[in-house]
Parts: structure tokens; C-alpha cells; sequence
């Protein structure tokens, strides 16, 4: 028997007496079950006051409630019984149901049937969870903007363009000698820019959503010896991460929890980002900072300002970028070392300071607070779960890869890009939640209680 074709039943309220409870039952029985506890079919969407027997024994006068499926919270027949909360009442009712072919529903199990019949998508059945456990006004503000809006609706808008444009090449691939006039690559680039400045808002509110609840992560990057080590202690005000006049110190990641005007943020020291390091110990710390680059919700550049640029600095500076471009998040430019400029100005573009006399701190701590704190919008609070952000920073990575491949061949781009899109759109429906896999719906709903 599949899932929907048998009949759940669950007390809804919370266990312990209360001036009313309520027994949920959802799936094809409805309608029987109600004739056979209560004695007649309630007409749908009516509240009807009847008398509620186990055995022939009056046990109660609820209030019953009957939909007809499929346009149902569960997208099935669903019947509410509120009946006086005693918990002896609502037992009876309950075993009423299971006496009547009804079985016991498991957790989260009507949540799950609504996504099974595709009433809510899995970010929307997350959010039921989330509503209902979180805590405070902010929280539960947008687990239910997120329950409303819904991810599938963002998704569904990014997605239904990309299809059309994969429809369009696969017609002219697979049928050459149909003499379609070929799409040119700015008819093709058109839907590509809009899906990844979509998924770009949708990636980067992630990011901002985590921060705001978890504090941003911040990472500070740079050339060895550039003076990561140092401005950390000195954002910190106190000694914590070791600094050495020997580059190549820092091989861990140190972590540190600061609040820069009211804004939590967690501070990371990582060790210099260049290639060619010496010993195993480093190597693994330059892994370890390139890893913690993906995962910062700002990365601070921290750059020698009182030699001028080598190689080094400009590589590094060029992966720091890309990847906070890539991943939507905000550099900040530390031009550190400034009492031994010289009285010379800045060398380019960002903040002017030194860890060593404490100068433009202060402007640092603002910049971090106020790139890490990120203004609300709309993207903000649609996607909840590091996985599905994932995927779509990923989605977004082949779309780049496909205008690149249009960019870069003119009159060869079809294939590649096609493929690049398949990819796009098949990450599109993974973060939607189309076809998730038993063991990710298991895990998601044994969380929920019973009734939800
Ligand atoms: P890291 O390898 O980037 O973590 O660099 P460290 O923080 O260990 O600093 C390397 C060297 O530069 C140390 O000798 C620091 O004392 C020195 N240093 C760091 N910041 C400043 C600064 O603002 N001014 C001066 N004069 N020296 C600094």
C-alpha cells in the first residue's frame, strides 16, 4: 500500500489537558471513519457540533471538521475532531480511529503528505518545522515568509526562462537538418544573465540570512606576513593569535567570537594563501584558508601596504576576489601597515590602517559590522539549508560557465552551453526538493512531532 492510501490519525494539540483538543485524521477513510464515530458525513468545510461514540458509548460532543482532498493542507481527505481537552477524551478518540482501519500517524507524516502530494515544496515543508520551534519575533517572521513565499515559486521563475533557452539549442542540435534559424549568442545570453543575477540575490541572501542569525563569518586573507595575524589581536583587543616576523606562522584556522557595534561576527585567522608553501603543516593551512574562503560571509584582504605589490599579493588578491564574487560575499581591503608608508597615501582602493599603532581599526570594526549585518530583502529568508545553498551557488557556477563558453566561441557554443544548462537546471530541481530521496525526506520529517 503506498503511503497515501492509508489513513492517519494523531492528536494535533499538545498532550495534558487544556480547554480543547483537536485529532487530526488525513487519507482516503475520512468520510467513513466520521460515519462511523460520528454517525453521519459532516458536509465539507462546515463546522458541525455532533456526538462522538467509541462502541456505541457516547464519549464526547466535538466539533467536526471535513475537507475533501485534494485541495487540503495534506492534499487528501482531512477531518478534525476539537473535542474537550482531557487527554483520556482524546485517547478514546483517537483509538476510535485506529478500532475504525485508521493507523497511527508517524512524525511530521501529514507534513509529509502534503509534500508527497505536492502541496508544499521542501523548503515550505522545512519552514512548518520551523515555525512552529522557532523562538522569537524575527525567526518566526521568516520561517513564515519563507512557509508563504516558498522557494519553489523563486525557483520556478529562474527556471521556466533556462528551459526554454535548452529547449530552443536541443531542437537546433538534435536537428540539424531542420535549417532552424541558429539562435545568436546574445539571444542566448539574455536569459542566462537573468537567471544568475536571480540565483545570485537568492545565494547571497543565504548567506546574509545565516549571518544574521549565527553571526557572520569573517575571514581575514592575505599574503604571508602581510599582518592578518596582527589585526586580528588588534580588532580583538588582546593577544590571541600568535604573530611572527617569520612568515608562515599561522597554520590553523583560528576562530574567534567578537560583536562590532552590536552585530556577532566570528573572526578567522587563516594562514597566507599562496601556492609553493614549504613543509606538509603549511600546505594543509593554505587548504585550510582556501576551504574558509568558501564559507565567509566577508572576507577581509589584508594587504602589506608599505612594500609595493609582488606577484604573490596580486594572486592572492585575485582569488579573493573571485571567490567572494563567486559566492556573494563582501571584501573588504585592509591596506594594513600604514605607519611604515611613510606619510605615503594608500596604495590603491580600501581602508588605511595599522595593527601596530591601532590606527583605522575602528573604521575596520564598522566596515565589518555593517558588510556582515546586510540589509533585508527578499532573497533573504526564501532559502534556509547550507545544502540547497550549495547547489545553487553551483547552478549559478555552470550558467557562468556557459555564457563564458558563449562569450569565448561564437560560432561553437551550442553544445557546451546545453550541457552547462543541463547541469543548471537539474541543480535547480535538487534545491527545489523534486524527487528528494527517502533517506533526505526521512530525515527531515522524523524531526516534527507526531500530528504536524
Ligand atoms: P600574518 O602572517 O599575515 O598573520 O602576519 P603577522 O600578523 O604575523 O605579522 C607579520 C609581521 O608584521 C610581524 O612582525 C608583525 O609585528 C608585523 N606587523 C603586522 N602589522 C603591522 C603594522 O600595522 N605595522 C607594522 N609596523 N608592523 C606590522
Amino acid at each position: 500500500m503506498t503511503a497515501t492510501e492509508t489513513t492517519i490519525v494523531a492528536l494535533a494539540t499538545p498532550p495534558g489537558r487544556s480547554a480543547l483538543g483537536t485529532v487530526r485524521i488525513s487519507g482516503p477513510m475520512c468520510l467513513e471513519l466520521a460515519r462511523a464515530l460520528l454517525g453521519t458525513a459532516p458536509e465539507p468545510r462546515r463546522a458541525t457540533a455532533l456526538t462522538l461514540r467509541r462502541k456505541g458509548t457516547a464519549i464526547d460532543r466535538v466539533v467536526a471538521t471535513y475537507w475533501a482532498g485534494p485541495s487540503t493542507p495534506t492534499g487528501e481527505d482531512l477531518l478534525e475532531l476539537s473535542a474537550h481537552g482531557s487527554p483520556e477524551i482524546l485517547r478514546e478518540i483517537v483509538e476510535a480511529a485506529l478500532e475504525a482501519g485508521a493507523r497511527a500517524a508517524a512524525p511530521g507524516e501529514f507534513t509529509r503528505r502534503a509534500y508527497v502530494n505536492g502541496r508544499l515544496d521542501l523548503a515550505q515543508a522545512r519552514a512548518v518545522g520551523d515555525l512552529i520551534a522557532a523562538r522569537g519575533k524575527a525567526a518566526r517572521a521568516a520561517a513564515f515568509k519563507r512557509l508563504e513565499g516558498g522557494l519553489g515559486d523563486a525557483l520556478d521563475k529562474v527556471r521556466a526562462p533556462l528551459l526554454e533557452l535548452l529547449a530552443a539549442l536541443e531542437v537546433r542540435l538534435d536537428h540539424p537538418e531542420e535549417d532552424i534559424a541558429p539562435l545568436s549568442g546574445g539571444e542566448a545570453d539574455l536569459p542566462l544573465e537573468h537567471a544568475a543575477a536571480s540565483l545570485q540575490r537568492l545565494v547571497s541572501g543565504y548567506a546574509r540570512g545565516r549571518a544574521r542569525r549565527e553571526g557572520a563569518r569573517v575571514g581575514l586573507f592575505g599574503s604571508p606576513n602581510a599582518g592578518k595575524s596582527s589585526l586580528l589581536n588588534a580588532l580583538l583587543g588582546r593577544e590571541r593569535a600568535i604573530t611572527s616576523p617569520e612568515p608562515g606562522t599561522t597554520r590553523d584556522l583560528l576562530e574567534e567570537q567578537a560583536e562590532f557595534s552590536g552585530a556577532p561576527v566570528t573572526l578567522i585567522d587563516t594562514a597566507g594563501l599562496h601556492g609553493g608553501a614549504a613543509g606538509p603543516a603549511e600546505r594543509e593551512g593554505v587548504a585550510r584558508a582556501e576551504r574558509a574562503l568558501e564559507s565567509c560571509e566577508v572576507a577581509i584582504l589584508v594587504v602589506d601596504a608599505s612594500r609595493p605589490a609582488n606577484e604573490q599579493d596580486e594572486q592572492v588578491r585575485a582569488t579573493v576576489s573571485a571567490a567572494a564574487a563567486r559566492r556573494g560575499a563582501r571584501l573588504i581591503v585592509a591596506l594594513n601597515k600604514m605607519d611604515l608608508a611613510g606619510g605615503r597615501s594608500a596604495p590603491g582602493e580600501g581602508l588605511a590602517c595599522s595593527a601596530l599603532t591601532g590606527e583605522g581599526i575602528a573604521q575596520l570594526e564598522a566596515a565589518i559590522a555593517a558588510a556582515g549585518g546586510g540589509a533585508d530583502d527578499e532573497g533573504e529568508t526564501l532559502l534556509d539549508d547550507a545544502r540547497g545553498a550549495a547547489a545553487l551557488a553551483e547552478a549559478l557556477a555552470e550558467i557562468g560557465a556557459a555564457r563564458t563558453e558563449i562569450a569565448a566561441r561564437p560560432n561553437a557554443w551550442e553544445d557546451r552551453a546545453a550541457d552547462r544548462l543541463r547541469r543548471a537546471l537539474s541543480l535547480l530541481n535538487e534545491t527545489r526538493g523534486d524527487g528528494a530521496p527517502e533517506d533526505v525526506l526521512d530525515e527531515i520529517f522524523s524531526k516534527f512531532c507526531v500530528g504536524k
